[in-house]
């Protein structure tokens, strides 16, 4: 089911998960306390009734614990597990300590430019200021405008 997002410059309609982190299965008793996550931007979605906490549990939009751990790599220079981050072009993964380019396959490449597109967005919303999205919206209507 599509819940709202609650959340300011996304309130977007998205298929939410249950957020169950650490627990392995969530039961009816953990409803009352488990967060509803957005999956548009990430972030919790407030106010969801436990009647729609029990729809998604029932239709299984569950959130199991974030892999955040899994995203560390054998560095040959280190000659150690590093965390790694993206290059600047976006195509290769590098060792966060010493910037060697690792040798990856192209699926964890992408998995890693993912979460890195998802950690930038989280947080821009963080950091949003009120006016700053009007005047975007503005200019590219603007712009629309001109070309035709
Ligand atoms: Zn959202
Ligand atoms: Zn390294």
């Amino acid at each position: 089911m599509l819940l709202t997002c609650t959340t300011k410059g996304c309130m977007k309609q998205s298929e939410a998960k249950l957020k169950a982190g650490e627990r392995p299965r969530l039961n009816e008793t953990d409803l009352t306390d488990v967060e509803v996550i957005c999956a548009e931007c990430g972030s919790p979605i407030v106010n969801v009734s436990i009647y729609t906490k029990r729809t998604l549990l029932a239709q299984g939009q569950i959130m199991r614990a974030e892999q955040k751990k899994s995203f560390q790599v054998e560095c040959p220079t280190c000659a150690t597990k590093r965390d790694v981050k993206m290059a600047k072009d976006g195509k290769s993964v590098l060792c966060v300590k010493c910037n060697t380019t690792l040798r990856l396959s192209e699926s964890f490449i992408r998995a890693v430019a993912l979460r890195q597109e998802q950690e930038i967005k989280a947080a821009a919303l963080e950091e949003e200021m009120e006016p700053a999205p009007k005047v975007t919206k503005v200019a590219k209507v603007k712009k629309v405008v001109d070309e035709q």
